[in-house]
């Protein structure tokens, strides 16, 4: 556990020191003169935000990540409704996903799930983020539920670009992404993914992901029903 969490405060460190390092270098070169030509000034002004942006990001990320971590947060056992829950998440995304095409696919009389609203909200987001971000628009993004031996099966699919089968192993890793230049184009804090398996473990529930390169993903996560858990 002990070399996890260096390892972890070593990749920390790493990921926070990149966007430092532009901002730092950008503001030197206004600070230097560039401040003097409106149209540098202006741009690197831009850098300087866009960079402080994603360091808040990988910041929020990151304490998410040990929240969920550290046990020490009280979880949930509420009555989660599941065509609410993935109306809530939506309504947030909603800019973002204006030009996409949506599918819910969630039947009437689903049993709900018994959980922590807040943090299955957050998973679910993080997973419609990543649709979202690797689909082109005008893709297709499809959300359904089912339930299957005792437990909810909730699926957030899209046609983008899919995963490399060598990647599929770590996606769920901290801080791992497919490439630079897939980081460099979306954005993201490699995060995201991580976040999801925690909540989903916190959950004693199950992750599944099906994905095609130049396809399209697919990634279930399978969820207790309330009354089974109330059982126990
Ligand atoms: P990030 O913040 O970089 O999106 P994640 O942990 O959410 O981090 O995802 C890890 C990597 O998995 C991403 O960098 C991306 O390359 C890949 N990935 C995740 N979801 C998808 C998806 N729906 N389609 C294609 N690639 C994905």
């Amino acid at each position: 556990l002990e070399d996890i969490r260096a390892d972890f405060a070593a990749n920390v460190s790493h990921e926070l020191r990149t966007p430092l390092t532009a901002i730092r270098g950008f503001a030197e070169t206004l600070l230097d003169g560039a401040y003097c030509q409106p149209e540098s000034a202006l741009r690197f002004a831009q850098i300087i935000h866009n960079e402080a942006e994603r360091l808040s990001e990988l910041i929020e990320d990151v304490l998410k990540l040990s929240k969920i971590e550290s046990g020490r947060v009280a979880i949930a056992k509420e009555s989660v409704d599941v065509l609410e829950l993935v109306h809530e998440v939506m309504g947030r995304l909603h800019e973002r996903m204006k030009k996409h095409q949506i599918k819910i696919d969630i039947p009437d009389d689903l049993p709900p799930i018994q959980g922590d609203k807040g943090l299955l909200a957050q998973a679910l987001h993080n997973l419609l983020d990543n649709a979202v971000k690797y689909t082109q628009l005008q893709g297709l993004i499809a959300v359904s539920a089912k339930q299957q031996d005792g437990e909810i099966l909730l699926s957030v699919r899209d046609n983008g670009i899919g995963i490399p089968e060598e990647a599929k192993e770590r996606i769920f890793e901290r801080f791992y992404r497919v490439d630079r230049a897939r980081t460099r184009r979306f954005g993201g804090t490699g995060l995201g993914l991580a976040i999801v398996k925690h909540i989903v473990e916190t959950h004693k529930g199950g992750l599944q992901l099906n994905s095609v390169e130049g396809k399209g993903t697919e990634v279930i996560i399978s969820l207790p029903i309330m009354e089974r858990v109330e059982k126990e």
